[in-house]
């Protein structure tokens, strides 16, 4: 019976351990490879073991005693960097093999002298000094007999800066601590000494700010065999709310072996008067490992699934952003074909939006709706036009002024020419700035549209950018430069030559001159009022006009009604001409100008020995090649870590099965 029993124990044991090697070995390997790989530069966080505590709290000696080995152990801040320690319990080593692996190297390294090896490596990372890095260091500690575990452990929190640290050496670290315990995926494991009262402690209300319930917090509460009193109703009490419940620890002390200071800390909970009425489900580093790799293999298997979509989902966003990089081009021909594709699209989207009136990628933008915005721009300069002639106060006394010096030796009901002309110059001038200014603000408008459409098409080729902007620009001007000729034509022909084929001027006249009667009635019968409506001008003050020369008076209010007539049909030819000239010069612009322009000035627009616009688009922008490389390393990374999980993935359904 006895042996049979030996054996099931046995049985039992090594069923307990195969299923640990064949279920949770695996999974915690298959983090630290993930670990190994950066995942979490890539935004994917692991199930991580953190260590906080306040300096001195015992967080390194609580590693040392899990771990087995010597830290870097004392006074002031020892831990500068985040160290993730990677303990591997490994029954066929006889001595246990360790290394520090930080900036793509990996350290060998001895028991004796890991406190210097990660001094030396700390002093690398961070510098030498008290600075601070959040650059973690890793330590791989493969020994028999130590726990499955990985853990950080952190720079602890210190309010006052000692001699030689930055000013700011709180906030840095808190920052670090918080990185660290804030995602869910983070178990705090919450390093308190027993001399000190919880509630006060820095670490604890951190702890708290990211996890109110404390259900990712385990306290380890230190130096048990220092401050005994009350403790067991500290950890009763339970005020600083720790979900995850107590240990009570006590790690070595001076000299001794880690043997001793197991079985020291074995006596100590057994014996003490105090710490005996503990329970002993709370008390001891023994105690402390066993729950740490429970709590591990359940994080791990709760957060795996989510690892996994996490990294298909950041897999397919980069590829897909890869995919929507510019294509490199690695000839003259590829190069060629890339640049006509810009200015057929340009000149597509142009063609929409100035002839067209289709703005269907522009919907919410109304500032590209070109053509609507021209018409716009042409009401505006007709409305800007003054529609009726130009009264001056007195009425007629300008032209009674320009009669009397245009006057020659001659019959006197002639109506002199020259006075006519006279006149209509003075005020063309006057409106002479609205079309200048109207034609002005087109070619504005046409440059910010041609750039904007050029450098979106472009966009992907900086280096061609610059030849098309060019282009456009001078291009622009060039139409700009002949517009302003056409406007000053235009004026200068209606300042010399006054004609109209437009049969309303005579109508106008007509109508307007049936009221001469009327108005000599005005100026000859004193008892008539002063003031008289003209049917087609308004109404004006004639009383002034009463001691003039009648005919005088008479041939002043033929001219005037002639220039009113006149005018607008003056009016209208401005606006008709230039609209005409406008809507014909941009689709020329678009149509034929524009392609020709970019075409010549990217070919062969390249001073001296310099490149064209061709060859420097085979040329890629450091910004753009670093990307793609980023986006490659990423990409690689992201399925290497894919392949990882799938393979554990597939061992942990077999075993299931
Ligand atoms: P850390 O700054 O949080 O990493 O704290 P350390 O691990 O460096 O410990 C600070 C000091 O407390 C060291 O001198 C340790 O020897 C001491 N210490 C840590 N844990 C215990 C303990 O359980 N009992 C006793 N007596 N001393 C301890
Ligand atoms: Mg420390």
């Amino acid at each position: 019976m006895f042996p049979k029993e030996k054996n099931g124990i046995t049985a039992a044991v090594n069923a307990l351990a195969s299923s640990y090697e064949s279920h949770i070995r695996p999974l915690l390997d298959a983090v630290d490879r993930l670990r190994h790989l950066k995942v979490m530069e890539e935004g994917i966080n692991l199930p991580t073991i953190v260590v906080v505590g306040d300096q001195s709290s015992g967080k390194s000696s609580v590693l040392e005693s899990l771990a087995g080995i010597s830290l870097p152990r004392g006074q002031g801040i020892c831990t500068r960097v985040p160290l993730i320690m990677r303990l591997q319990d490994d029954s066929t080593l006889s001595t246990p093999v360790i290394y520090l692996e930080y900036k793509d190297k990996r350290v060998p390294t001895s028991e004796s002298h890991i406190a210097s090896a990660i001094e030396i490596a700390t002093g690398e990372i961070a510098g030498s000094g008290k600075a601070i890095s959040n650059s973690p260091l890793t330590l791989v500690v493969r020994k028999k007999g130590v726990p499955d575990l990985t853990m950080v452990d952190l720079p602890g929190i210190t309010r006052v800066p000692v001699h030689g640290q930055p000013e700011n050496i709180y906030e840095q670290i808190a920052d670090i601590i918080k990185q660290y315990i804030k995602p869910q995926e983070s178990i705090i494991l919450n390093v308190l000494s027993a001399s000190v009262d919880f509630s006060t402690c820095e670490s604890i209300r951190m702890s708290q700010q990211v996890d109110r319930s404390g259900e990712r917090t385990l306290a380890v509460v230190t130096k048990a065999d220092k401050s005994p009193e009350g403790l067991l109703e500290k950890v009763t009490a339970d005020d600083v709310n720790i979900g995850l419940g107590y240990v009570c620890v006590r790690n070595r002390v001076g000299e001794e072996t880690y043997e001793e200071a197991r079985i020291a800390e074995a006596e100590l909970f057994e014996s003490h008067p105090l710490l005996r009425r503990i329970d002993k489900s709370i008390c001891g580093i023994p105690v402390l490992a066993q729950r740490l790799v429970q709590i591990q293999a359940q994080l791990i298997a709760k957060c795996l699934p989510d690892i996994v979509r996490k990294i298909n989902v950041k897999l397919s966003h980069n590829e897909s952003e890869l995919d929507d990089m510019p294509q490199h081009l690695s000839s003259i021909g590829e190069a060629m074909r890339v640049f006509m594709q810009v200015l057929i699209r340009t000149r597509e989207t142009l063609r929409k939006l100035m002839i067209r009136g289709e703005y269907d990628n522009f919907e919410e933008e109304k500032e590209m709706h070109g053509a609507a915005r021209l018409v716009d721009m042409l009401n505006q300069y007709k409305k800007e036009l003054p529609h009726d002639f130009p009264m001056k106060e007195n009425f007629l006394m300008e032209e009674i002024s320009v009669l009397e010096e245009a006057r020659g030796i001659g019959l006197s009901n002639f109506l002199p020419r020259t006075a006519f002309l006279t006149l209509l110059q003075r005020k063309i001038k006057e409106i002479s700035y609205t079309p200048k200014g109207f034609v002005n603000k087109v070619w504005d408008y046409m440059e910010g549209m041609v750039l904007r459409i050029l450098d979106k098409e472009s966009e992907n080729y900086p280096p061609l950018q610059a030849f098309t902007r060019r282009a456009a620009r001078n291009l622009i001007e060039k139409m700009r430069r002949r517009s302003l000729q056409t406007v000053k034509e235009m004026i200068e022909m209606e300042m010399v030559v006054d004609y109209t084929s437009n049969p309303d001027y005579m109508k106008t006249w007509t109508d307007l001159m049936e009221q001469r009667e009327k108005f000599m009635e005005f100026l000859q019968n004193p008892l008539m009022p002063m003031v008289m409506n003209i049917k087609g001008v308004g109404c004006v003050d004639v009383g002034h006009l009463r001691q003039r020369h009648e005919g005088l008076a008479e041939e002043a209010f033929d001219l005037k009604m002639r220039l009113v007539a006149y005018w607008r049909c003056v009016i209208l030819r401005l606006v008709d001409v230039l609209a005409l000239h406008v809507m014909y010069a941009v689709k020329n612009l678009v149509e034929n100008e524009l392609d020709y322009e970019v075409m010549n000035e990217v070919v062969n627009g390249a001073c001296g020995s310099q490149a064209n616009g061709l060859e420097r688009m085979l040329e890629e922008s450091p910004a753009t090649t670093a990307k793609r490389e980023r986006l490659g390393k990423s990409i690689s990374l992201l399925m290497e870590s894919k392949e990882v999980v799938a393979k554990i993935m597939d061992k942990i359904s077999i075993n299931v099965v």
